[in-house]
């Protein structure tokens, strides 16, 4: 789990204020450039190059320390100006010796503390519990902004540099991993994904596929011939839907609201596939909204519900009742079609 590594303070992208972060109780060891390490103490303040410090400060600004970021002072990202008085963020800058400051001087707010990607943002990161632990001597810089030194006296020393610029590198690694599968399957096309269903199949379902695209396969007798024709009715034909519960996925057009679906399972389609792999349905699809509402003369009286069509797991479908074919009834409802319902569905009586 990011942001429970021990001894790495802040670091981790998009954790702030989680349990276990420095600054909470039975954490003693997690903080930051230690107490004892921070800045404008007299080790690290000698350490500055003497040269950089101006000779006559002209007119010395009144900074208050530490350096939070003060309702109605915007952050320097997301542009938000906090509210309710109390401070919302850190502002990058850090005292040093004789009276000179390191920093931007640029404010961020927690939210953007918490979810700004390394590649822009860097990788120090601080908390408010954090922060707030530091008391007076509390300070945060972006990594951009931190000199060689600044960045060994925030984390503690040169080792725990390291150990936590690993440690972002490992987190980083982490969550590029885990966006891989969604973002090759999100953007695979039908007719590849149908391509790959096709090789995976037996000479028979091969068979009542080529039979469903009404393409002959009198002549072939090798899988391979099969599989070959199989892929070339992919290349030509509008893609099956793919196996399992026909849900609406994200940007979906409901047809009877006509409004594109926000998330994933905000509906379904009319759509049932068949043991021998032919599809039934109007394959029209419907929000959950409009299931329940819609008017029972037009859209008929059978309905789902997400709960139902949930728990019904892989083998869930549905259809309109004037979709249904002999036998759908039986199987949807578990008893027979009262022959009121079944002369409803035929076109010539509705
Ligand atoms: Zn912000
Ligand atoms: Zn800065
Ligand atoms: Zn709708
Ligand atoms: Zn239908």
């Amino acid at each position: 789990m990011p942001g429970m590594i021990p001894g790495m303070p802040g670091m981790i992208p998009g954790m702030p204020g989680m349990p276990g972060m420095p600054g909470m109780p039975g954490m003693p060891a997690m903080m930051p450039g230690m107490p004892g390490m921070m800045p404008g103490m007299m080790p690290h303040a000698a350490m500055q190059p003497q040269a950089q410090v101006r000779p006559v400060p002209e007119k010395p600004e009144v900074l208050e320390w530490p350096a939070w970021l003060r309702a109605g002072a915007p952050c320097s990202i997301c542009g938000d100006a906090g509210k309710e008085g109390l401070p919302h963020g850190v502002i990058c800058r850090r005292r040093k010796a004789k009276n000179a400051v390191g920093g931007c001087r640029k404010g961020v707010c927690w939210a953007c503390m918490g979810t700004q990607p390394r590649s822009s943002f860097g990788m120090v990161r601080t908390t408010k519990e954090e922060f707030e632990s530091l008391e007076d001597d509390a300070w945060w810089m972006h990594e951009r902004c931190m000199q060689p030194s600044d960045l060994r006296a925030y984390f503690g020393g040169e080792k725990e540099l390291a150990d936590a610029q690993a440690a972002a590198d490992a987190a980083d690694a982490a969550a590029k991993e885990s966006e891989k599968p969604k973002e090759t399957e999100a953007k695979k096309d039908p007719i590849e994904a149908e391509k790959e269903r096709v090789k995976k199949m037996s000479v028979k379902e091969l068979k009542a596929y080529l039979d469903r695209h009404n393409t002959s396969h009198a002549d072939l007798f090798e899988k391979p011939d099969l599989v070959n024709r199989a892929l070339e009715v992919c290349s030509n034909s509008v893609p099956e839907p793919p196996p399992g519960p026909a849900w609406m996925t994200a940007g979906d057009v409901c047809r009877l609201c006509g409004k594109p679906q926000a998330e994933d399972q905000r509906g379904i389609f009319c759509r049932r596939r068949r043991t021998d792999g032919r599809i039934a349905g109007c394959n029209e699809a419907i929000c959950w909204r409009c299931m329940k509402r819609a008017p029972k003369d037009s859209f008929g009286k059978v309905r789902c519900t997400k709960e139902e069509f949930e728990g019904l797991g892989e083998d869930a479908w549905w259809m309109h009742h004037h979709c249904f074919e002999d036998g759908d009834w039986k199987d949807y409802f578990g008893e027979s079609e009262p022959e009121e319902d079944r002369w409803l569905r035929n076109p010539e009586n509705a």
